[in-house]
């Protein structure tokens, strides 16, 4: 992955580390702050009827007494307000759970609260239409993982509870059951040890549990029954049933209903379990796992980043640092003649070394480096080498290469010490990014190639002799006198093609033999070397055949004085193998002032002069002239 991207992706990792955190806490502030006890509801008792209500008196947070010991919670204030809608007094009187269903079921009492809207249990009463729903649950030290387990156990529940009928006697449990006539004697039976599980509305034991500050006994497994909640009327106060249900259904389209409930029953998350709080709250507890996680990932990347790049660094720095020991070495072992290094980049020259080199060519040492490769190139390099020699070395130029992905430079060039004798040499660049400074490095070493280059040349030549004579061969005589003729074509010099054939040398050879014929060949050869100057260019073109291309001549005398020499020179007496006889040749030329011709053109022409002297009775010369 791009580094960039990760970057990002660490960014981003931190935003939502922070967002979550931030989240977290918002969510855990709401989670303490979530007591509502803005309504308060109270009867209005200044009616002519008075009913009595029984509630259990530990049943928080439906029933129970307050700290200052008047009857409160969910059923007594949703009780006044029935009241205070059916336009009676109220009159609330807390006790045990069966001393409450006694007191209405005796006539005692006119309404209890409380009672489970099931019709066995409750077969005495009245039943209003239903509250509320509440879950009785199993309270416990340990899980269970079926109801088969609870034969085993000790459970505690209350006396005459909505228990009974909608889960213990159905599953066949009251054997292994006690009862009590509070929940907060079940509960601290349970946490005592007497007995394993507490059979309990939900509410109710969490709120107890609380209370007592206990953490081991929690509601374990899901809930063991449903049931609703609902007030019972004794049958003696039957005709008040419609009278209730209205109130109750009023109550509930106005929301006091929902309101009494969000503040008895929705208070209770001041008691949340951790398990409890993490389910509530997992989304914005998720939220911020992700963002630490993606934070210390970036963190991790970030660090080994770092560590990434600085080992590849090293590991170049290594790798460079190694080659150029290298090629120290080798040039201390006498491979290169001298070894200098650059920075390119600076343009300056790197070393004590490099700058004692500068200096033996009369420049400080601390000259910027192109100014001294000119200097180091006027001073020491051949002419017609200078312009490579600075097209390869030069500092922009080595950049752009480098810039290219080269890393490698070389150039042969010729190179003087006394200023007159020249010699082969051959420079190798290598170039390096040198990390310390960021500056392109060039480590120059050169190597005398003067033994290997001449060598070459040797072959190269040997390649366009004529083995016999040493002249050129046709080819080379050819294809010289043509591009000599083409690059002095505009010079307005006077030049000459000249070709020189021997007379009856068939008859030579029959005669006197090959051998002798070779001989006589050689001589003629001679003879015309003699008679050339360096610049001039002279090849064998056939078994007894030459060519002389003479150059920059002064005129038509000068080629009619020199043709004149050459037939004296060449009409000679030649011993070999102890045999002496006389030989001559013919000559053909053209002088070639003219511009435009080619050599196949001029070639021709010097050809039919040629072969004019032959008629003419051979051994002389004939110069092409117009309509011959
Ligand atoms: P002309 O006077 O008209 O030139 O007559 P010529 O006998 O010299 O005739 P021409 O130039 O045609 O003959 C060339 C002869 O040279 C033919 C060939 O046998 C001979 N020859 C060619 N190459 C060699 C060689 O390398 N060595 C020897 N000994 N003879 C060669
Ligand atoms: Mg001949």
């Amino acid at each position: 992955m791009k580094y960039k991207r990760k970057r990002i992706l660490f960014f981003v990792g931190q935003a939502l580390f922070i967002l979550g955190i931030v989240s977290f806490f918002f969510f855990a502030r709401n989670v303490t702050t979530r007591e509502n006890r803005a309504i308060v509801i109270n009867p209005d008792n200044c009616y002519d009827q008075t009913i009595i209500m029984v509630a259990d008196r530990d049943y928080d947070p439906y029933s129970f007494f307050d700290s200052q010991g008047k009857p409160s919670g969910y059923d007594i204030e949703l009780m006044y307000a029935i009241a205070n809608q059916m336009e009676v007094n109220i009159e609330i009187r807390l006790m045990n759970w069966t001393e409450c269903k006694q007191a209405v079921l005796s006539g005692k009492a006119d309404i209890i609260s409380g009672l489970d809207y099931e019709k066995p249990t409750s077969e005495n009463f009245i039943l209003s239409m239903a509250l509320h729903n509440d879950q009785y649950v199993c309270f416990g030290k340990e899980n269970f993982s079926s109801i088969g387990e609870l034969y085993s156990k000790k459970l505690a529940t209350v006396e005459d509870s909505g228990s009974f009928s909608v889960f213990l006697e159905p599953y066949r449990l009251t054997e292994n059951t006690r009862v009590y006539s509070t929940y907060t004697q079940v509960l601290e039976s349970v946490i005592s040890g007497e007995n394993d599980y507490a059979i309990s509305r939900y509410y109710v034991g969490r709120r107890i549990l609380a209370k007592l500050k206990e953490t081991k006994v929690r509601p374990v497994n899901t809930f063991i029954a449903n049931n609703s909640t609902c007030f019972g009327l004794g049958e003696h106060r039957a005709e008040l049933l419609p009278e209730l249900d209205n109130a109750i259904l009023s109550m509930r389209e106005d929301g006091t209903l929902a309101a009494l409930e969000n503040k008895w029953l929705g208070s209770y998350v001041t008691m949340l379990t951790p398990q409890d709080f993490l389910r509530t709250y997992q989304n914005g507890i998720l939220f911020g796992i992700a963002g630490f996680l993606i934070l210390i990932s970036g963190i991790v990347f970030y660090i080994n980043r770092e560590k990434i790049h600085a080992a590849r660094m090293e590991q170049e720095d290594t790798a460079r640092i190694l080659e150029y020991q290298q090629l120290i070495t080798e040039a201390t072992k006498g491979l290169y003649e001298s070894i200098y290094e650059f920075d390119v980049t600076h343009n300056r020259a790197v070393g004590e070394h490099t700058e004692h080199y500068f200096e033996s060519f009369g420049i400080p040492g601390t000259t910027p480096f192109d100014q001294a490769l000119q200097v180091i190139a006027k001073k020491q390099i051949r002419k017609e080498f200078i312009q490579g020699y600075l097209d390869t070395f030069m500092p922009e130029n080595v950049l752009r290469a480098f810039r290219k992905g080269e890393t490698s430079l070389g150039y042969d060039f010729m190179i003087t010490q006394d200023g007159i004798n020249y010699y082969w040499i051959h420079i190798s660049a290598r170039l390096f990014f040198w990390n310390a400074d960021k500056s392109v490095r060039m480590i120059l070493y050169r190597r005398n190639i003067d033994a290997e280059k001449k060598q070459e040349q040797r072959l190269l030549d040997a390649a366009q002799r004529d083995s016999m004579t040493g002249l050129y061969n046709k080819t080379a005589a050819e294809s010289l006198a043509e591009s000599l003729l083409e690059d002095c074509r505009h010079s307005g010099q006077a030049r000459a093609l000249v070709i020189i054939d021997i007379d009856d040398f068939k008859r030579i050879n029959d005669t006197f033999g090959h051998a002798y014929g070779d001989s006589v060949i050689r001589i003629f050869a001679e003879t015309i070397i003699a008679n050339i100057r360096k610049t001039d260019i002279a090849g064998r073109i056939g078994g007894d055949e030459f060519l002389i291309l003479f150059t920059d001549i002064p005129g038509r005398d000068w080629l009619e004085f020199k043709l004149r020499k050459l037939n004296q020179e060449l009409s000679r007496e030649v011993t070999a193998d102890n045999q002496t006889r006389q030989f001559s040749a013919s000559i053909g030329a053209v002088l070639i002032p003219q511009v435009g011709e080619t050599y196949a053109e001029i070639f021709k022409k010097a050809d039919l002069a040629l072969y004019r002297t032959k008629e003419a009775g051979k051994n002389g010369h004939t110069i092409y002239a117009e309509g011959m």
